[in-house]
């Protein structure tokens, strides 16, 4: 694609990169095939190739945007299914965010907008605010039909009640049964993560745990910050990442990691990205360092521990579980037989989701802001899980298992609560009837 950006508009690092990432486009439009707003709405604006127009005529031409564009972009669910489908490569990851930040800096958004975003952006980015906001609804939810739709939707979104924890709040929990354990990492244990679904990071800290592995939670990290990156907030998520990277990056000067975990692929492909984002920044040296310590934890559980699995009385019936792959693990970071393998090892049948290269309409705060579009993409994954007809399915990212667990009653659990189960943790509860 060619492109005619001045020398004074390529003094600016993000055009700079942007425009190497035009320059690779042939506009072929195979990533329209993949797209799952493509597939859905029809219309080339809101396919990758379309929205890729839409962001350099912005760039190229200073043009603020407007009301279409923005409700192309919008409509984007960053699964980066076309990045996985591009034959020549094009970053769409760097040219989205890119363009979202442009949105964010020149266009004013409808007040009702600009409320609802700004809602997600605080209630959803920090646990705390999270948790005080999910209390505070359960005394609305009775009423919730009294409000527009939008809201009445985030109002059913929040949880009813908290899972109970069983792991203490500490900073370090030990290896078991060693005096040195055999590594260290950090685990980011997540901002909404930890607040509706606190066993998955149990799991993974009792798995790392028995097999050795000291695993560090340090105080200050809560959420890896693509919440407001993805809603175009580039200062506050810029905030968030700085923090995130100076705490880890003085964790590992001072005590050493091995890796720094994450369990939900969504952050995960953030943190890799840590690199890219500050590449022309003081701290570009700890950022790169950050990024490359970032494991997905079923990367980290294959490539480095020797699992031992274990046969108990709560573990020996087979079962044939639907492997739901998510869009960042899949797309983001390319990660996707690692997890598949992992639970074959526990015997079980594992099974991959026909037409699974299609997001699940989760996609961060997706699935509140383009409500419509996220529920048909739900009815979709559902109608797809219920041809193989499995008793559990399995992911890697706690919004898919939200999503997934709105629209079935299967049992859907992260895979690492399984390895878990199989190498000695408890059996998971959702599946206490099965
Ligand atoms: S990220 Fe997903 S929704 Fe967005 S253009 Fe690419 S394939 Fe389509
Ligand atoms: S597949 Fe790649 S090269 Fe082809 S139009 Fe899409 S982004 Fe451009």
């Amino acid at each position: 694609m060619q492109t005619h950006f001045s020398k004074e508009q390529l003094k600016d690092k993000d055009n700079q990169s942007s425009e190497k990432i035009f320059r690779k486009c042939v506009h072929c439009g195979f990533c329209n095939a993949t797209c799952p707003t493509y597939q859905l709405l029809g219309d080339e604006l809101d396919g990758p190739r379309g929205r890729i127009y839409l962001i350099k005529d912005m760039l190229e031409n200073n043009k603020p945007a407007n009301e279409k564009i923005v409700k192309h972009i919008d409509r984007c669910l960053s699964c980066y299914s076309c990045m996985t489908t591009c034959p020549s490569g094009v970053n769409y990851m760097h040219l989205i965010d890119h363009g979202r930040n442009h949105i964010e800096k020149t266009y004013k958004r409808p007040f009702k907008d600009r409320l609802i975003r700004n809602f997600l952006s605080i209630t959803l980015s920090k646990s705390i605010n999270f948790r005080v906001i999910a209390i505070l609804t359960r005394f609305i939810k009775p009423f919730s039909f009294f409000f527009p739709k939008k809201l009445k939707e985030m109002i059913n979104f929040m949880p009813g009640k908290f899972p109970k924890k069983t792991l203490p709040k500490m900073k370090v929990y030990s290896a078991h049964k060693r005096k040195k354990p055999v590594a260290r990492v950090a685990l980011l244990t997540g901002c909404v993560q930890k607040v509706i679904s606190p066993q998955i990071n149990e799991a993974t800290i009792r798995l790392l745990n028995r097999h050795g592995i000291e695993v560090v939670v340090p105080k200050g990290i809560d959420c890896c910050g693509s919440l407001n990156h993805h809603l175009g907030k580039s200062d506050l998520a810029n905030q968030t990442f700085k923090k995130n990277i100076s705490i880890w990056y003085d964790e590992y000067l001072k005590n050493g990691l091995d890796a720094i975990i994450s369990n939900t692929s969504g952050c995960g492909t953030t943190l890799k990205d840590y690199g890219f984002i500050f590449r022309s920044d003081k701290l570009k040296k700890e950022a790169k360092k950050i990024s490359e310590l970032t494991k997905d934890i079923s990367v980290y559980l294959e490539e480095n521990v020797k699992l031992n699995f274990i046969k108990n009385n709560t573990n020996t019936k087979e079962y044939k579980i639907a492997y739901h792959s998510a869009c960042s693990m899949q797309h983001g970071q390319k990660i996707h037989d690692v997890p598949i393998n992992l639970i074959r090892k526990t015997g079980n049948q594992v099974f991959n989701i026909p037409d699974g290269h299609l997001c699940c309409g989760s996609a961060g705060t997706y699935n509140l802001l383009q409500s419509d579009i996220a529920k048909k993409l739900l009815k979709n994954k559902i109608s797809n899980i219920e041809k193989i007809k499995p008793q559990i399915i399995t992911t890697g990212n706690i919004g898919c298992i939200t999503q997934i667990a709105s629209g079935t009653k299967i049992p859907i659990l992260h895979t690492v609560e399984i390895i878990d189960w199989y190498t000695g943790g408890p059996k998971p509860e959702v599946l206490q009837k099965l």
